[in-house]
């Protein structure tokens, strides 16, 4: 990936600071969302990699990994498995407490979403302290995902979500930082 587009995706996200509480940078993408050439430019860099590549699922993590992952999807033919805060899905599902940097929370994906042996990849917008991933990661592990990468446009190094992930054996792929 060259500098100058990741100089462009960089120039289209939009930091606010003190978001949601005193301290936080927010690290706002609807900005990129909006921009019709950083969006697909974006996309096409997550999905380059694995050109040539049968993926079976991508799996995203609400609510701005559906966003992505709805349109890595359609760009790599592959079905789409969302990834939700408890109580959300309608069918039988699987759930997995998972760290947030204060306390915990809970996912759930339909426990039908994947075939034992599918592969997956994974998307968010961005990867902190890998807390979220890590968890999303576990709970396509136990319903059999054979997990491709983990990929994010952001990624917050010195948070150490990537290293997080790279300890249980996962392929992170990251845009910008
Ligand atoms: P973590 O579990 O710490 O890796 O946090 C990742 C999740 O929280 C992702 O779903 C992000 O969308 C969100 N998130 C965490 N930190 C930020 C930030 N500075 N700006 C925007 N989103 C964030």
């Amino acid at each position: 990936m060259t500098s100058s587009l990741q100089m462009e995706l960089t120039a289209a996200i939009r930091n606010i600071p003190d978001y949601p509480k005193p301290g936080i940078m927010f690290r706002d993408i609807t900005t990129l969302l909006g921009n019709p050439r950083a969006f697909r430019r974006a996309i096409d860099e997550l999905v380059h990699p694995y050109a040539g590549t049968k993926i079976d699922k991508i799996a995203g993590v609400e609510a701005r990994g559906f966003i992505m992952g709805g349109a890595m999807a359609h760009q790599m033919s592959s079905g789409f498995v969302p990834i939700r805060k408890k109580g959300k899905l309608p069918h039988d599902t699987v759930r997995i407490a998972y760290s947030l940097e204060y306390g915990v929370d809970e996912m759930e994906m339909h426990r039908d979403a994947i075939t034992p042996g599918e592969k997956v990849i994974l998307v968010d917008d961005l990867i902190a302290t890998g807390g979220t991933a890590e968890g999303a990661v576990k709970l396509l592990t136990q319903m059999g995902a054979d997990i491709v990468a983990a990929c994010f446009i952001i990624d917050l190094p010195d948070l150490g979500g990537r290293k997080k992930l790279e300890a249980l054996g996962v392929n992170v792929h990251t845009l910008i930082e």
